[in-house]
């Protein structure tokens, strides 16, 4: 049976269907990929990266095309989508810039008449195992530097957003990519993932996702020499100091709680502000929230889209709840939306919950529109509580103060720290990536998202005796 994409602003609405693969035809995807790799390696990394920047070119000339589809099968609203799809064409150019940047280095050898090389070569056949909350530009974070590294790449999206990277995949083979080199394959998790993770042409794993998936893949991979990369939760806290620009402040954690649903890894979720200034903040916040437009990512009026599936709506309703029972207060929001137009749609008002540190709420990733909120009595204390979570993806301070946005950077246990910026929307070449239970020590993006994708050789020739 076919996957079936619904429509998150309605899931009586059918968007489209791909194929439900079997573990046969994951293993057949396996060896047209492993045939795919070895003429992609011998391919100079000029030609690869024509390839690349061909399908930025068509991406960009294509970018309504895409943004539409990534709306209707995601949720997210027009202009979110269409960021995202020219971030996906950024990415693709971006690692195309790399052809031309020195791929190996010569070094002294003592031996005379010799002459010592590192070569920089790829890993082989990777697996990209992607999610559905930014289901274009993951795909290209990942496909970016794999292929002009000179690897073969299994895809694997999302069960609830396969189109869009089918659309991806098919603008890479219209710009030139050679049979074999991107196999995407849809299937149902539970039916395909031990074909997946055990196939003997599997040489790395790229994941982003949640941490229990992760979890899994490390320990299904932990008996063989598989190289795993996996990027994260995160419970991302913006701190707002005593001397911070109030608007400034409520305008950029709304809009990083808020934003996509409150779907991005990045995504503000703790808010941490000193005492004197928390009353002003939470009432600039509460009108930000309130003044958000639920509707379909396509009505050119939403600013706040669905959540993407009914499942994970009630998932993120049952974490208010919860918070509820546990006495911590609802500021705002909390529900789904009254308005009966939007009664099919995966809604979620934007939420706003006063915590304590020991609450679920404060330490859970909920990954929606909720952000949970707790008073700090000094800069120390706020440094603490932001440190105060298993998670350390992406961390904020607003501050006037030099001196502390400085001490906050080297404090906060996160790979990302923004100062008077939001704590999501890095650029394709920072380098992105968490600490802790947020990933693995290879970072994603820029420069240092290469590494993953390449193996280093080293090779010495004498060549006078
Ligand atoms: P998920 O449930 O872990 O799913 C992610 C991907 O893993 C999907 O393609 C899913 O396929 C696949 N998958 C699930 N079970 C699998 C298995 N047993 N074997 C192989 N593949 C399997 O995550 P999600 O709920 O979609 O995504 C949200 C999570 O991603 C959040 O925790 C968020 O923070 C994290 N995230 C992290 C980053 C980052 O850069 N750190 C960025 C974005 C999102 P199916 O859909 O077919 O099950």
């Amino acid at each position: 049976m076919n996957l079936v994409v619904r429509d998150p602003a309605d899931v009586r609405s059918v968007v489209g269907e791909v194929p439900a693969m079997t573990p046969g035809e994951v293993a057949a995807a396996y060896q047209r990929a492993r045939s795919g790799s070895g003429t992609w390696r011998r391919a100079s990394p000029l030609d690869r990266a024509a390839v690349l920047a061909a399908a930025a070119a068509l991406i960009r000339s294509r970018a309504q095309d895409g943004a539409v589809t990534l709306v209707r099968e995601n949720g997210k609203t027009l202009a979110e989508a269409s960021v995202e799809v020219t971030k996906t064409a950024d990415f693709l150019d971006y690692y195309a810039s790399f052809a031309r940047q020195p791929w190996g280095e010569i070094l002294a050898d003592a031996r005379g008449a010799t002459q010592t090389t590192v070569r920089t070569e790829p890993v082989g056949v990777v697996l990209a195992i992607t999610p559905w909350n930014d289901p274009l530009l993951t795909p290209a974070r990942k496909l970016g530097p794999a292929l002009i590294a000179g690897n073969a790449v299994l895809l694997k999206p999302a069960g609830q957003t396969p189109l869009i990277a089918s659309w991806l995949a098919d603008l890479l083979q219209t710009a030139g990519l050679p049979d074999g080199v991107l196999e995407v394959v849809t299937g149902r998790s539970e039916e395909i993932s031990t074909a997946l993770l055990t196939d003997p042409e599997l040489d790395a794993v790229t994941f982003t996702g949640s941490n229990e998936i992760g979890r899994h893949l490390r320990r299904a991979l932990c008996d063989r020499n598989v190289r795993l990369q996996t990027e994260l939760g995160g419970k991302n806290a913006s701190v707002v100091l005593a001397d911070a620009d109030l608007e400034l402040a409520a305008a950029t954690v709304a809009a990083a709680a808020f934003g996509q649903g409150g779907q991005r890894c990045t995504a503000t979720s703790r808010l941490i502000a000193e005492a004197s200034v928390i009353d002003g903040l939470l009432e600039r916040l509460r009108h930000r929230a309130e003044a958000c437009v639920l509707g379909p990512g396509l009505d050119p009026g939403t600013t706040l889209g669905p959540l993407s599936t009914p499942g994970h709506r009630d998932g993120v309703l049952g974490h208010v709840e919860r918070a509820r029972s546990e006495g911590a207060e609802v500021i705002t929001g909390g529900g789904r939306p009254a308005d009966e137009k939007l009664r099919y749609g995966c809604y979620v008002e934007p939420t706003i919950v006063a915590t304590k540190p020991r609450q679920s709420l404060w330490r859970d990733e909920v990954f929606g529109p909720v952000l949970s909120v707790a008073t700090a009595s000094g800069f120390d204390d706020a440094v603490r509580l932001t440190n105060d979570s298993g998670y350390g993806l992406s961390a904020a301070v607003f501050t006037a103060d030099l001196r502390r946005a400085h001490e906050f950077i080297d404090r906060a246990e996160t790979g990302q720290v923004a100062v008077n910026l939001p704590t999501s929307g890095w650029d394709v070449h920072h380098p992105f990536g968490g600490f802790r239970e947020s990933g693995s020590p290879f970072k994603e993006q820029g420069a240092p998202g290469l590494r993953f994708y390449t193996r280093i050789k080293t090779a010495a020739v004498r060549y006078a005796w």
